[in-house]
């Protein structure tokens, strides 16, 4: 397992830093050719973030679109250039397996839909894109994981920040030993969650709260950071339940992990602030970045404090989700496994649980 995750982070820190020394994209000997994507969920997300990014990828290109609202789906379509043909909504989902031009689903939906519209997209032919969390357990993303496998199709998992260059940038000045031996990493993330209805604060649609949600990048960037796999965790919640957004989820969970090195990570996740921060100490120094895991305007500083800011060299793509994307299209053309597979999904997902757990029993638990 942590030969793998190893493995994963070189590949992803390298190439960073192929792009950087050649000046182009580590798979730029990949012949350009596009891949068809068909998105799924016309949300915040699929429409607001990932739509837009086709246009700085080399490798990847939007065709189809999945959508419950015909009318937002029929405007999305004559904006973005996708034919009519290529609008389906969730009942005709399964007919994108007629479709040739499209290669890749990329699932932008509620939790609760990750793990039904991968198996079917996998039985559609179809290699699979899906958003984090995976799913709403880890018996879940075992059931995402063998439904691809067994389709001879790829699966990835949405973690934007392993494309991202101020992360890939950390974690190579981190493994390179430009602040000693790592002791300790800090994390916090949180945003304010707000309109009661979302199905994120509903646990049977999320699969739970800020943790699920939010608290996932902590966790992530706890293991891609230090390059090592929790052996225990510890964990405590505290969420007002008189607050009518945490009836059914929880707001503050923060828990500790324990690694085999001896580096404690320290995380937070909440619901009812706003907070994006990452904090490695080594006993030569620290790297710290804040925002961390932000959409954009990250920045970093490597030293005793904040007086040497770094401004990182281009990751592997114009922006982290054109890196995302192309890098699932050239695992396709390459036939090579994604940096973030599902196995990656699966991982978190067993730490969360055991994180839940933890809060629940007030208990160590040994992973
Ligand atoms: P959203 O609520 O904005 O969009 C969800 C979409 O799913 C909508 O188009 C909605 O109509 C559709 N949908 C279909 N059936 C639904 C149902 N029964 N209930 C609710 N919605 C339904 O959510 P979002 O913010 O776009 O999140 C979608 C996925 O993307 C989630 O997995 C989320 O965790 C992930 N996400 C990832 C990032 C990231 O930075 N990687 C950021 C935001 C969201």
């Amino acid at each position: 397992m942590i030969d793998l995750d190893r493995r994963s982070l070189v590949l992803a820190a390298g190439g960073a830093l192929a792009a950087t020394a050649v000046g182009a994209p580590v798979w730029a000997a990949t012949p350009p050719r596009k891949l068809g994507y068909a998105i799924v969920g016309l949300g915040g997300y699929g429409l607001g973030i990932i739509i837009p990014q086709f246009k700085n990828c080399q490798h990847s290109k939007l065709v189809a679109l999945v959508s419950g609202d015909a009318a937002k789906a029929k405007r999305v379509a004559s904006e973005h250039g996708v034919p009519e043909s290529g609008i389906y909504d969730y009942k005709s989902y399964d007919k994108l397996k007629d479709n040739p031009e499209v290669d890749v689903i990329y699932i932008c939906l509620p939790v609760f839909m990750h793990k039904e519209y991968t198996v079917r997209g996998a039985a559609a032919g179809k290699h699979i894109l899906c958003e984090k969390p995976m799913a709403l357990s880890a018996a879940e993303c075992e059931e995402m994981i063998a439904a691809c496998k067994k389709a001879g199709k790829k699966l990835m998992i949405g973690y934007r920040s392993h494309f991202e260059p101020y992360n890939l940038e950390a974690i190579r000045r981190a493994r390179a030993g430009e602040i000693g031996k790592l002791r300790y990493f800090r994390s916090e993330h949180g945003f304010t969650a707000g309109g009661t209805s979302s199905w994120r604060l509903k646990k049977a649609l999320s699969g739970g709260g800020s943790l699920m949600d939010i608290g996932i990048y902590a966790l992530q960037a706890a293991r891609y950071m230090t390059g090592e796999e929790p052996i225990a965790v510890y964990a405590k919640e505290t969420t007002d339940r008189s607050d009518p957004r945490f009836r059914e989820v929880e707001d503050m969970i923060e828990f500790q992990l324990e690694f085999p090195s001896g580096v404690i990570g320290s995380c937070m996740s909440m619901y009812s602030a706003n907070q994006n921060h990452i904090l490695l100490m080594g006993d030569k120094g620290r790297i710290e970045l804040e925002p961390g895991t932000a959409y954009s305007g990250h920045r970093m500083w490597v030293g005793s404090g904040r007086n040497n800011e770094i401004t990182p060299p281009p990751g592997p793509g114009k922006t982290q989700w054109a890196g995302q994307l192309d890098h699932m299209s050239t695992c396709v053309i390459d036939n090579r496994e994604p940096i973030v597979p599902g196995e990656e999904g699966l991982r978190d997902m067993r730490i969360i649980e055991a994180i839940y757990k933890s809060a629940r029993e007030q208990k160590r638990i040994v992973l």
